[in-house]
């Protein structure tokens, strides 16, 4: 199974993740991520890795 887990101490609310991958994440009222599926599903994997490699603070872990 993939799981997906944003660290919100290191989230700044950059917007990418869930520009770049909006099935798999959302943003708050103030713009910091909401993952929205926490055990990622196999034709959500490749947006939860695009979600993973493009947030600049390496806020974003994905795991199997
Ligand atoms: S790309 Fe990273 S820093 Fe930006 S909102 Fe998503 S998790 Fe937060």
């Amino acid at each position: 199974m993939t799981r997906v887990v944003v660290d919100a101490d290191r989230c700044t609310g950059h917007g990418r993740c869930y520009s770049l991958a909006p099935d798999v994440f959302d943003a708050d009222e103030v713009g910091h991520c909401v993952v929205l599926v926490e055990d990622v599903p196999g034709e959500l994997e490749s947006q939860a890795k695009t979600g993973e490699q493009n947030c600049p603070e390496e806020a974003i872990t994905v795991s199997r």
